[in-house]
């Protein structure tokens, strides 16, 4: 932010987008809605913006940007593309799943985005208001979630604001996030082997498979979380700032109880048990615990299948203390 004037919430409607539009060139910071989580974007081709980024955010530097795009065509100017990857985005882009790609030596973007890696990590995101900005705009946009870094990401206008309220140019209010997780993150190296460096919304069991199915995984491997080369990896990450206590029957006196499937609770993550559901309620629910006047947190156990392995993600690393 170039002056001290508090952060402006704008209805993410044309008006909203063409000022989005307009901040995002002069190089800003804008908080913009997608489909996983909010976004704090900046333009990717920019040292200047991206360095504003890691600072509102407070974000270590050796912590890479997802570089957001239209499509694979546009994705294609900082990624060595491959068939691999085409395979990888035909049912996912635009989507959910965030690949990371051998960058080229000739990729317009500033080194702060990589943080030094020869990878780059690209999405094309779905959510219509980011694909309105990413049309409207030349450069990709820059995007970790708008969050001050290592607490909640978040699933509402409202969540950035009380994180980065005074810190960023501008928030576009387009609702709640759906999926509420972020993207699932696969890496392809150029051997064509993969590797799955973050659960998301995309079942990446149900990718392997159709890969085993059209006869392309030779050398295919997920191997789950293994690599701290994500570092949204980092142990502790997500921290609602109080004790968690994961796999609850019930809750003990003084804890903020977040349930799934019905019973008593302080907040169900989803009466009917399911888990997409869940995972696009579970950052209010641990937003809500944070300032609820309950010391602790509590969580009833959720299933480990398709997005419920991302919730149990993020779930586990709210509950490693914060060093
Ligand atoms: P966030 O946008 O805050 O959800 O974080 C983005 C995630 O993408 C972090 O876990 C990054 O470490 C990861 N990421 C970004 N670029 C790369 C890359 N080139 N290689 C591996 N992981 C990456
Ligand atoms: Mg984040």
């Amino acid at each position: 932010m170039s002056d001290k004037n508090a952060t402006e919430v704008v209805l993410a409607d044309e008006e909203g987008i063409a000022r989005a539009t307009r901040i995002l060139e002069a190089g800003g910071l804008v908080a913009v809605p997608t489909e996983t989580v909010y976004g704090l974007a900046a333009r990717a081709d920019s040292p200047e913006a991206v360095a504003k980024i890691f600072a509102a955010k407070g974000r270590p530097d050796f912590n890479p940007l997802i570089v957001h795009v239209r499509d694979t065509e546009q994705a294609a100017r900082y990624a060595r593309w491959s068939d691999h990857a085409d395979l990888a985005v035909t049912n996912y882009w635009p989507g959910p799943l965030t690949l990371v790609l051998p960058k080229r030596n000739d990729a317009a973007l500033a080194p702060a985005v990589t943080a030094g890696l020869d990878t780059v990590a690209l999405r094309a995101p779905a959510h219509p208001v980011m694909r309105a900005l990413l049309n409207r705009i030349e450069f990709p946009l820059a995007a970790p979630s708008a969050n001050r870094s290592g607490f909640i990401s978040p699933t509402s206008a409202q969540h950035v604001m009380a994180s980065l309220d005074g810190r960023i140019d501008l928030v576009l209010d387009g609702g709640a996030s759906d999926q509420g997780v972020e993207s699932s993150i696969l890496a392809i190296r150029e051997n064509g082997s993969w590797e799955e460096l973050r659960a998301g919304p995309v079942d990446l069991d149900a990718l392997h498979r159709h890969y085993f199915d059209v006869g392309l995984d030779d050398q295919a491997t997920v191997a789950e979380g293994s690599v701290i080369e994500a570092p949204g990896q980092l142990v502790s990450h997500y921290s609602p700032g109080k004790p968690l206590r994961l796999n609850a029957r019930e809750a003990f006196p003084g804890e903020f109880f977040i349930g799934f499937g019905g019973g008593g609770s302080d907040f169900d993550l989803s009466p009917d048990a399911h888990v997409a559901e869940a995972a696009s309620r579970l950052y209010d629910a641990l937003h809500q615990a944070a300032i609820s006047d309950h010391a602790r947190i509590a969580v009833a156990p959720i299933p480990n299948e398709g997005i419920g392995r991302a919730i149990n993600d993020r779930l586990r690393r709210a509950a490693a203390p914060l060093d």
